[in-house]
């Protein structure tokens, strides 16, 4: 009799788990809390728009790169693809702007044109991208196995020295004002992180390893439930699952909100880490660690809000995705900032009706700052209408007269994420916890619960990585587990 694993939550790890587990000959069954499979990885219609709240660039799209083979075992490569020609670009209050383009002879001379006094750095700064560019670092870290890690042994000695500055340290290079701002933001507005994260991703796209899928993230999302249920897999929507039944110190199955159970050998968890600790397991499996990682992080500001507009106003001429710095900080859902972030959805003409086109902005803000709204539902409306009203006025700026032009408007916040996907941390749903690349890729540590057999973690909890490819591949590593375990050897035919 083939064993059976019943898998919670269809996001990008849970399905992962599903498709490979069909593959090696179990019986897999899914149950996701939403009426639709993705996660995370989510879009959805508003008269005609299409809002999108997740991908901005997929890795993985080049057949020549490690990363595609596991987008090609999920079912959802080869697909539609559009590219963009620059990775962001941000534009000043007084309309000057950066293209980060990918091609770097036509990044080079733009910089050049930007600030031709900073000739070594602009220099620097295309060599980094170029070296990235010799080498698939993350995919064959992370997908390649041991063959892979001693292929990109040579690259070590020289980006090592990429890891040390972040972006804000890169950007302090540049004497000219405009890039000295515009630099530390080019990675998702995140000043902190190691330049080098900035450097791979820019050589990805050098290398059209980065795309967009055409039909959205959901369309991205249902491809991969297609492949499951195709395998044979079963996936039942709406079902969440309330606790986790374990006898003798090994998972059996599950509890569903109204009394039903469903058994199984193995049980793998794609939800949220600290629901499932907390609540399905009732704490009965927490040690310092994982003590640890369910506490809160001490700044618990996220990309909590995102401002969907649907706008007669044709975007294909307009770049990507543009970081707007503002003249003045405005504070917007209880937070301070001096740039907003959009995406523009121009390069697909199936995101609006001909002519039209999609823009969204994408706020930090705290989970508690809504939680507390939310107690009080007019409230929480209102403050979703004025952080809409805020962000169409500094727009205004940019695009004159999109007021007039907005057709469809959309404000999820985070409590949105948790409505339809149990968790409370959005993009950083992950453990509390130190980054740990390697940690992370050698053991697995986080994938299973020390003292509780038959159970394994799948998606952001077990990868702490915000990354579609990583936490799919998270559910093919869970298999290979489960396959060693039962002695079956791993296939992905
Ligand atoms: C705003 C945003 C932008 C992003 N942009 C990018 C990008 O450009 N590129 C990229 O690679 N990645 C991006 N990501 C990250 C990527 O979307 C995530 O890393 C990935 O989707 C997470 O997958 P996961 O396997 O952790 O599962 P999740 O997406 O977290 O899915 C978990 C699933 O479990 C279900 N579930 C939870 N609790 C229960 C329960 N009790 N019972 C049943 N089901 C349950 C949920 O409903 C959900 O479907 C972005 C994420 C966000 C939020």
């Amino acid at each position: 009799m083939p064993k059976s694993i019943i898998i919670i939550g269809a996001g990008m790890g849970g399905m992962a788990a599903g498709i490979y587990g069909q593959m090696n000959g179990f019986e897999t069954r899914i149950f996701e809390m939403h009426n639709r499979p993705g996660g995370q990885c989510a879009s959805w219609q508003r008269k005609g728009y299409t809002f999108d709240a997740c991908i901005h660039h997929l890795m993985g799209c080049s057949p020549e790169m490690r990363i595609n083979q596991i987008w090609s075992e999920l079912g959802v490569m080869p697909r539609e693809l559009a590219y963009t020609k620059e990775c962001v670009s941000v534009v000043s209050s007084d309309r000057k702007v950066f293209f980060d383009y990918y091609d770097t002879d036509r990044l080079a001379e733009h910089l050049q044109e930007l600030a031709p006094q900073d000739k070594q750095v602009i220099l620097d700064y295309i060599e980094g991208i170029k070296l990235f560019a010799k080498y698939d670092i993350m995919g064959e870290l992370m997908v390649g196995g041991i063959p892979g890690i001693l292929k990109q042994l040579p690259a070590i000695p020289k980006i090592t020295k990429w890891f040390k500055p972040t972006m804000a340290d890169f950007a302090k290079r540049f004497s000219d004002p405009f890039l000295q701002k515009a630099f530390p933001l080019l990675e998702y507005s995140m000043p902190f992180l190691p330049f080098a994260i900035h450097l791979s991703k820019h050589a990805c796209g050098l290398k059209r390893d980065i795309a967009w899928p055409i039909g959205a993230s959901s369309g991205f999302s249902d491809s991969m439930a297609k492949r499951y249920e195709d395998l044979g897999g079963e996936m039942h929507c709406r079902r969440k699952v309330s606790k986790i039944i374990v006898k003798d110190g090994k998972a059996i199955g599950v509890k569903f909100g109204d009394g039903s159970e469903e058994y199984a050998d193995i049980v793998i968890s794609n939800a949220d880490g600290r629901n499932t600790l907390l609540d399905m397991l009732e704490g009965r499996y927490m040690n310092a660690r994982l003590k640890e990682y369910c506490s809160e992080p001490e700044d618990e500001s996220n990309w909590a809000v995102h401002v969907f507009l649907g706008v007669n106003h044709d975007l294909s001429q307009e770049p990507s995705s543009i970081i707007m710095l503002l003249d003045h900080p405005v504070t917007i859902a209880g937070h301070k900032t001096d740039s907003l972030d959009m995406q523009l959805y121009g390069f697909d003409k199936t995101m609006a009706p001909e002519g039209k086109g999609v823009i969204k902005v994408e706020l930090v803000s705290k989970y508690s700052y809504w939680k507390e709204l939310s107690t009080d539902r007019i409230a929480y409306e209102e403050e979703k209408q004025k952080v809409a009203e805020q962000v169409i006025e500094l727009i205004e700026k940019y695009f004159h007269g999109i007021r007039s032009q907005i057709e469809a408007i959309d404000v999820p916040t985070i409590l949105t994420w948790e409505r339809f996907m149990g968790g409370t941390h959005g993009f950083c749903n992950g453990p509390n916890k130190k980054p740990d690349f390697i940690g992370n890729l050698i053991k697995n540590n986080d994938m299973i619960i020390p003292g509780l057999e038959n159970f394994y973690f799948v998606g952001i909890w077990a990868t702490s990585m915000g990354a579609l490819f990583a936490n799919a591949l998270s559910g093919k590593k869970a298999i290979q587990r489960v396959c060693r375990k039962e002695g079956v050897k791993f296939t992905t035919i």
